[in-house]
């Protein structure tokens, strides 16, 4: 899950790194009430979930409320790279001397968070990181020890940052380093973190990812809450409700199984017959009929799927309470798709007699299922 900028700075604030005081508004009146209550010049930032905003022309300054109206008028009218933005930031404006990144992420391949900076900060990391890699310093994190002061005064060093600047870079680096380790963060980013006129370090940018597994176990009932709905797949929220994991994918196979792995092989075996899966679904352990109808109306909602693929092996789960799930379903919302059907395991039998019933066939095999709905999706196209 990512946050918005306004979201990841107030936790950032709530750390003590140094963020400017601004609010959210969500109409050029209240951008405007803010600005007259800030004062003097603003800024007014898209909040979308995307970066790049202000090359997008997302990012504006305003030298008085009325500006700030107008400005946050058109903003809020604006789609950047398909989001359409539903709320601004007003901030005070910053006075800029210096631009810098600072940003931990995960180094799967040291196994260990990564904290990245560089006085090129501002800019697109991705193209510096391309461009020019050695103005990017990088020190590991042992997770246990946490970052130490001297990594982050080598640092630091590393990428030229006056000695004046150093107490506080060393104190803002030790936060965020907190904020990473509390929040179970995949990425928490300060870009830019400027050095201001008066000589201050501030984070005038943020940006955070939440480990969605976290979430899941219900560790951040606190983050939970500042989900954006908006951006996440009307799908995958109706899974997440029926405690189903779910993917979208962009082939046309849907497909229904129980357990990951298994659910893995099945659309390895889709492939290995030349088709492609819509998605990945596993109905998890012990599945009921009304998990499985729910797992059924969500792939039934996707218009890609030409053919489905329902496998299932039964072991806690029973497979006359998977062939129940599916007629439920079936009654309920039309299926315009042919099927597939693969039950073994706990009282197959009684299921496919149940499917038989309803004039639906089985197959056997997941290789004589995967070839059967492979062809099936594939005249359908
Ligand atoms: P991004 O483009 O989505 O990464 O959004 P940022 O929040 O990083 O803003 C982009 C750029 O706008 C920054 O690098 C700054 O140069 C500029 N900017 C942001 N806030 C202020 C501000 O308060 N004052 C001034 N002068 N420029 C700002
Ligand atoms: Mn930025």
């Amino acid at each position: 899950m990512n946050l918005h900028e306004y979201q990841s700075k107030s936790i950032f604030g709530s750390y003590g790194i140094p963020v400017p005081n601004g609010k959210v508004a969500a109409t050029p009146a209240q951008a405007k009430a803010i600005a007259q209550e800030l004062g003097g010049r603003v800024v007014v930032k898209s909040q979308v979930l995307t970066g790049g905003r202000g090359k997008a022309g997302g990012i504006k300054l305003a030298n008085n409320p009325d500006e700030a109206e107008q400005i946050a008028g058109q903003i809020l009218s604006m789609t950047i790279r398909g989001l359409p933005v539903r709320k601004v930031l007003i901030d005070p404006a910053a006075n800029i001397k210096t631009e810098i990144y600072l940003g931990i992420t995960n180094d799967r391949g040291a196994r260990k968070p990564v904290l990245m900076a560089s006085a090129a900060g501002g800019v697109d990391i991705e193209e510096v990181a391309r461009v020019s890699p050695e103005k990017i310093i990088r020190t590991h994190i042992d997770p246990l020890m946490g970052l130490r002061d001297y990594q982050a005064r080598d640092v630091a060093i590393g990428m030229d940052l006056p000695r004046e600047h150093w107490a506080q870079f060393i104190q803002i680096s030790r936060k965020l380093w907190e904020v990473y380790r509390d929040n179970d963060a995949t990425l928490a980013e300060i870009n830019p973190l400027v050095i201001t006129g008066e000589g201050r370090l501030m984070a005038l940018d943020g940006k955070m990812s939440i480990d969605d597994n976290a979430l899941s176990v219900g560790r951040h009932p606190n983050l939970e809450t500042m989900r954006d709905l908006d951006v996440e797949e009307a799908s995958e929220i109706e899974a997440k409700q029926h405690d189903l994991s779910y993917i979208r994918l962009d082939g046309n196979i849907g497909c229904m199984v129980n357990g990951a792995g298994l659910a893995m092989t099945t659309m390895d075996v889709i492939k290995l017959f030349g088709g492609s899966p819509a998605n990945f679904l596993d109905i998890g352990g012990g599945a009921g009929p009304d998990k499985v109808a729910a797992a059924f109306r969500i792939i039934l909602k996707e218009p890609n799927v030409k053919a489905i693929l329902i496998n299932i092996f039964g072991g806690i789960t029973r497979c006359d309470d998977v062939a129940r799930g599916i007629l439920t379903a079936m009654s309920e919302v039309g299926v315009h798709v042919p099927m597939v059907i693969r039950l073994v395991g706990t009282n197959a039998k009684e299921g496919r007699e149940l499917l038989a019933n309803a004039n639906m066939g089985t197959a056997e095999t997941l290789t004589e299922a995967a070839q059967k709905v492979v062809a099936a999706a594939q005249s359908a196209n």
